[in-house]
């Protein structure tokens, strides 16, 4: 079997324990990764602290000629990591509508690209008789990411790119459901970076810990459950470490009485479905207006059921697996909770009958707000549909979730739409849309579902700070 190791400081690390990666779609080990203890985590923070100071004060131009190069090692090797994320996520190589492992290792390469063209700016604030005022930007120091399953490497992409391209050093965590495709692009970047600026360690959630916690790290990108968010908001706190938390969400997306279903129901559907509905943005909670509630519920239904469901390395397959039993496990108690309330079951409900994490694509009708599979976040395929009437009321009861990632509306007045998304408290609203992220725009949650930005230049700053520079003439 294919064992993984460490990569610190340029080189391979090893360890006396090693453990299984499960493939979601047969329930069987298919690698083996290296795991980590204090001390190699110690040795990991060590030496992006020693490289460090090269890494900052190497010049901008070559930094994104690096990032550049990074982007040409994930297109090179994209058969090898488009598998990798297949067999350890269960997401199909091509999947619903395009949105598999493809797409992670495209969307991967689109990030890095763009992270090297942003702009890191001087600002001159007063240049007068008076004084020269300037605004600098630098880097933090060590930057530790700690990622989640549901998209392995674009996510490690999102946190690692633009704290290499501000001059942070980086050592990241991967969740040890899906190590795999993240160590080996970290070890096929380091064929190209200085020693020690980007290292990676694998384990379990104490090796997060160990890492969140070291006081030689400066600052903490974390993507993962609300819950862990706010254990590494404790312990940041210990030396005062800057904190970016992309969190869990509970995406509500509301369709006003004009949506147009013929043309909109696929990218709908879509928008729900997705990954087996574990993205952070997918669409969570789907409220319909009583004048196409029951026409919405039954065509998303029927597409439901022509799903093809199957292992992700099948090209036609659209849903591969659940990822981990724990996640089949708390799909199932929603979905039995919500059959005992009484909720109506429009298809699937069901495992299937092999040995994977294989769950049917499923759709609730009449619920409500109150009952558990609308209230937390399913992160899996388990859809509730909820009936409105009055638009007012509407937002108000999709706004007092605690999440507050994303949200949608939908409909064919787009002034209204606008309208009715300026009213959402979410970090990102899309119309006639859901989860549709770019590398541009900023993008992040508010309320429960964390703090801080990703992407663009707003994404940048979160990597640097701010050092003002005043001559007095
Ligand atoms: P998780 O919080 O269980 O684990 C995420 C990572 O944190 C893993 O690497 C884990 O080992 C590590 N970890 C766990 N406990 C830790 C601790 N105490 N200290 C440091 N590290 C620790 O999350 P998950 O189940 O892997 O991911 C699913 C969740 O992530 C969902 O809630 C989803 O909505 C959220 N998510 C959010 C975004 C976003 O951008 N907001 C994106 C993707 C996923």
């Amino acid at each position: 079997m294919q064992q993984y190791n460490m990569v610190i400081n340029g080189d391979v690390i090893t360890s006396e324990q090693f453990f299984d990666v499960i493939n979601p779609a047969t329930g069987e080990a298919f690698a083996q990764c290296a795991s980590a203890n204090k001390a190699i985590v110690d040795k990991a923070v060590s030496s992006a602290k020693a490289a460090f100071p090269a890494w900052r004060d190497t010049e901008d131009k070559e930094r994104v000629r690096l990032v550049n190069e990074l982007a040409q090692v994930l297109e090179k090797n994209m058969p090898e990591l488009m598998t990798l994320i297949t067999k350890e996520s269960g997401k199909p190589l091509n999947g619903l509508n395009g949105i598999g492992s493809g797409m992670e290792l495209g969307a991967s390469i689109a990030w890095t690209q763009v992270t090297g063209m942003l702009p890191i700016p001087v600002d001159t604030i007063q240049d007068d008789d008076v004084a020269k005022v300037n605004v600098f930007r630098k880097p933090l120091g060590v930057v530790a990411s700690v990622t989640p399953w549901n998209w392995p490497l674009m996510i490690a992409i999102w946190h690692v790119m633009p704290a290499l391209r501000t001059g942070n050093t980086v050592v990241i965590k991967p969740s040890p459901l899906t190590p795999v495709a993240t160590t080996r692009f970290v070890e096929l970047a380091n064929t190209i970076l200085p020693s020690g600026v980007l290292n990676v360690v694998n384990g379990e959630n104490d090796v997060g810990v160990a890492l969140t916690s070291h006081t030689d790290v400066a600052k903490i990108i974390f993507t993962g459950s609300t819950a862990t968010g706010k254990k590494i908001m404790q312990v940041a706190s210990a030396n005062l470490k800057r904190l970016t938390l992309e969190l869990g969400g509970n995406d509500a997306g509301i369709l006003l009485p004009d949506f147009d279903i013929e043309n909109n129901l696929e990218k709908l559907f879509t928008a729900c479905f997705h990954n087996n509905g574990q993205t952070c943005a997918c669409l969570k909670r789907l409220y319909v207006h009583d004048t196409i509630y029951d026409q919405v519920s039954q065509a998303l239904a029927n597409r439901a059921n022509t799903i093809k469901v199957g292992d992700g390395l099948n090209e036609d397959t659209e849903l591969g697996p659940v990822q981990n039993p724990m996640q089949l496990a708390k799909v199932k108690e929603l979905t039995d909770d919500a059959i005992s309330i009484g909720a109506k079951l429009l298809a699937g409900g069901i495992t299937l009958d092999n040995s994977g994490f294989f769950f049917k694509p499923t759709i609730f009708s009449d619920i409500t707000d109150g009952s558990r599979l609308v209230d937390e976040e399913q992160f899996g395929p388990v859809l509730p549909i909820i009936r409105y009437s009055d638009i007012d009321e509407v937002i108000e009861r999709s706004n007092k979730n605690e999440a507050g990632l994303g949200g949608s509306v939908w409909s064919s007045d787009i002034e209204k739409a606008q309208q009715v998304a300026s009213r959402m408290e979410t970090g990102t609203v899309w119309i006639n849309d859901h989860g549709a992220v770019q590398p541009d725009a900023p993008f992040g949650g508010v309320k429960q579902s964390g703090f801080g930005t990703e992407f663009g230049e707003a994404g940048l700053e979160e990597y640097l700070s701010l050092q003002t520079i005043k001559v007095c003439k």
